[in-house]
């Protein structure tokens, strides 16, 4: 069938493009032994996360929606030497288990977790006046509202914003949804749609993940 399909042809990118990686396939096994769900971008989009990193020249990344940092070893990766990301992760156990994958990629020194409810250390970096050069957002969808406010606020002419999983298997389209994900969701478009200093388009995605997409926003003035 078709998702069979889907699963093979990202299988032929992995081995081709992506390739076997012992740092990430041991996060990975790390997670799924501590029970996490496999929620985690696929290796295909990690590594289109690190190739637009790279292209950005990104110094500092922000990222929120930690799970066990399979993402973010892959933005980390990305960064120079005195670089930093910031990973927002509210259940304590999957930071854990992202910090002991983080060192073992050896990343701890350019990466802090911060755990604890976005909302509230987005409150503290926007006391600290932070600046990101790129925005990887993946935490709780229904905060993706606020979650684009906050990133704002953190930009400067040049960062580019990413939110996964914005088209759930079409789900996006049904303006009549009880589901509040797909509410936010299409709240989320409203807001970058009508943003002057945002220039932004979306992609749906398939792959062994399903049928989703991500929304790229830049951040023009
Ligand atoms: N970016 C990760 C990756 O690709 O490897 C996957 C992140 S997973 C889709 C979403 C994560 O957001 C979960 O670990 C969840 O615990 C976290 N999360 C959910 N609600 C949150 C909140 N209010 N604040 C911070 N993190 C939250």
């Amino acid at each position: 069938d078709i998702e069979t399909k889907w699963s093979k042809v990202d299988e032929y990118i992995y081995n081709l493009l992506v390739q076997s990686d012992e740092v990430l396939e041991k996060a990975l096994e790390a997670n799924e032994e501590a029970g996490l769900p496999s929620i985690d971008v696929a290796p295909n989009q990690g590594k289109m996360l690190y190739l637009l990193a790279r292209i950005k020249g990104a110094q500092r990344i922000l990222e929120m929606g930690t799970l066990g940092g399979y993402s973010t070893i892959w933005l980390a990766r990305a960064l120079p030497e005195n670089g930093r990301l910031v990973s927002l992760e509210l259940d304590p156990i999957h930071a854990k288990v992202a910090q002991s994958n983080i060192d073992r990629a050896g990343l701890s020194a350019c990466v802090e977790i911060q755990v604890g409810e976005a909302l509230d250390s987005l409150d503290k970096l926007v006391e600290q006046y932070e600046i990101f050069d790129m925005i990887f957002i993946d935490a709780d969808k229904v905060n993706n509202p606020h979650y684009l406010q906050y990133a704002l606020q953190f930009s400067r002419p040049g960062t580019l914003i990413i939110f996964d999983n914005v088209v759930r298997e079409g789900e996006i389209i049904d303006g009549d949804s009880t589901d509040s994900s797909i509410q936010a969701t299409r709240t989320l478009f409203q807001m970058i749609a009508k943003e002057p200093r945002l220039v932004s388009t979306a992609i749906q995605t398939v792959g062994g993940k399903g049928y989703d997409g991500f929304a790229f926003a830049l951040v023009t003035e």
